[in-house]
């Protein structure tokens, strides 16, 4: 594969792959994935992923505040995340949103701190990581009043209207491992419609398993680990349905994910 890569969700910095991080990211290297988006989830994993270092894959980081960690936010985290940003620029804001999915989550506190990192994402002028479940209505409110230069939309899940309004504020949107499930039907035509200048890719790991892992797998009630070699699995998969060839894939998702990010960091 001469064309590079970029996996724009990758969470390698958790430390279900600190036994063998530096293994996975040289076998990324051989297949010219070089470079991964690592969003963190909240205040506790800052310190671990500014530190996060390798030789052979580049990582543009994203600091901020998880939805579905909602319960270990507090408000000083804010303040804490206005002092990083404003100390060292990142790749992104990330990952943030609303989660309406998951049970027993606040949303006006998911809304309240939402809004709040959009409004530090304007004021350092950098893209968003977004996470929605279920929400993607109230998203794209908060995001038309609150108006930025734009991010990932990862994993993207919405219809084809919630893409076209996501790109019209400058949004790319993520697709993952669930593009190889072969019951994903809803993906799999999400997949095939969507403008080729709207799509990155990304693994998501260590969730989301490609459909190689999964149908491996013995214990059916323990996903396998993801990891960010198998981005050449969802490049493949998305290539056979949208009649292209995985080159014209690569090179147009590396491009779209390169627009948006601010890759001076
Ligand atoms: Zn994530």
């Amino acid at each position: 594969m001469p064309q590079e890569l970029i996996d724009t969700h990758c969470h390698i910095d958790f430390n279900i792959f600190d036994h063998d991080r530096d293994e996975i990211l040289e076998r990324c290297h051989q297949a010219n994935i070089t470079k991964i988006v690592v969003p963190s989830v909240e205040y506790s994993g800052w310190a671990k992923l500014a530190a996060l270092n390798s030789s052979v894959v580049h990582f543009f980081k994203a600091f901020g505040l998880h939805p579905a960690f909602l319960n270990n936010h507090q408000d000083a985290h804010l303040d804490a995340l206005d002092d990083l940003l404003n100390k060292d620029r990142p790749a992104a804001l990330g990952e943030i949103g609303l989660d309406f999915y998951l049970k027993g989550l606040d949303k006006q506190r998911q809304n309240y701190l939402f809004v709040a990192q959009l409004k530090l994402a304007k004021k350092y002028q950098l893209p968003v990581i977004l996470h929605v479940r279920k929400a993607h209505d109230q998203v794209l409110e908060c995001l038309e009043s609150n108006l930025i230069q734009g991010g990932i939309v990862h994993a993207f899940n919405g219809s084809l209207d919630h893409a076209r309004r996501y790109n019209m504020l400058g949004f790319k949107l993520g697709i993952g491992g669930a593009v190889t499930w072969p019951q994903a039907r809803k993906i799999r035509a999400l997949a095939k419609d969507l403008p080729s200048n709207s799509i990155v890719l990304e693994t998501d790991a260590p969730d989301m398993a490609v459909e190689s892992l999964r149908s491996r797998s013995k214990d059916k009630n323990r996903p396998p680990r993801n990891s960010p070699e198998h981005l050449i699995e969802i490049l493949d998969t998305l290539a056979r349905i949208r009649k292209s060839t995985p080159e014209e894939i690569a090179i147009r998702s590396t491009e779209n994910a390169l627009s948006i990010l601010n890759t001076n960091s």
